[in-house]
């Protein structure tokens, strides 16, 4: 995957540039998981309408409808560079809660969550926002549940011939195969970023506002701590990325002056 990613910047970097003003994709995405897209969509909603309807019966679910409301203005912004980067359906959904212990968190399929304090307690701008949630969208996008479980096959006994949910449940209560997969979940986090920069630069977010919010936001990683990619590291990828976010942003304004569709 680090290979892919260096390929992916050179190629932005370089001749392919010019070539933008047609908003063509940036980003390639495999899709030669182990399991069927299905399986892990059919897993995320389950757990995920488990966890909102929990949430809603102890009153801590999208209790703050001003929050709400930006966090869904930003997400269509966001979906809409995601579709120029991959057509596919997704039908992105978004729900807040309060006192939840909850970050930021995706789950396969478009499912979004996002802990009140967590965002609000840092004060972020609209544009810090929309690139905490672009990141979080870039993991769907990139099908990183779908890789991790495929990826896992190999750091499980005889994980090749395992079903998904076997996989998911070793990966839950098994904190040595987490660690052995330590590797493979920090280079996603790095992906995610990659990915949504360039999502929130296309939706035209401001992209010194990556790094605004990458300084404000203390993920620490929660139970995933030494697994995390350090934080200096993603601010110095981040900075590498700047001149790349100003160049798509400034395409997608003159698209936007010369009256061009953006596809
Ligand atoms: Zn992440």
């Amino acid at each position: 995957m680090k290979r892919r990613l260096l390929a992916m910047l050179v190629v932005l970097a370089g001749t392919m540039m010019p070539a933008m003003s047609r908003a063509q994709a940036l980003l390639d995405f495999r899709s030669d998981h182990a399991f069927p897209e299905t399986v892990v969509e059919t897993a995320a909603e389950r757990t995920y309408r488990h966890r909102l309807l929990s949430l809603a019966g102890q009153g801590l679910l999208d209790e703050n409808p001003a929050l709400l409301g930006r966090l869904r203005r930003l997400v269509d912004g966001l979906a809409a560079a995601a579709r120029i980067e991959k057509p596919s359906v997704i039908r992105w959904e978004i729900h807040t809660c309060r006192h939840c212990g909850e970050n930021a968190s995706s789950m396969s399929g478009g499912r979004l969550l996002v802990g009140e304090e967590f965002v609000l307690e840092p004060a972020l701008s609209d544009d810090e926002l929309g690139y905490l949630l672009a990141h979080e969208m870039a993991h769907v996008l990139a099908e990183h549940t779908l890789e991790y479980a495929s990826a896992a096959r190999y750091f499980v006994d005889n994980g090749r011939n395992r079903r998904y949910e076997d996989i998911q449940n070793e990966l839950d209560e098994s904190l040595s195969v987490s660690l052995r997969m330590s590797e493979v979940y920090a280079q996603q986090e790095l992906e995610a970023d990659f990915i949504g920069f360039i999502l929130g630069a296309r939706a035209g977010l401001e992209p010194e506002a990556m790094l605004r919010m990458l300084k404000k936001v203390t993920d620490d990683g929660g139970a995933f701590a030494t697994m995390h990619p350090r934080r200096d590291e993603r601010i110095r990828r981040a900075g590498a990325m700047l001149q790349m976010g100003y160049r798509i942003q400034e395409i997608t304004a003159a698209k936007a002056r010369s009256g061009q569709s953006g596809q």
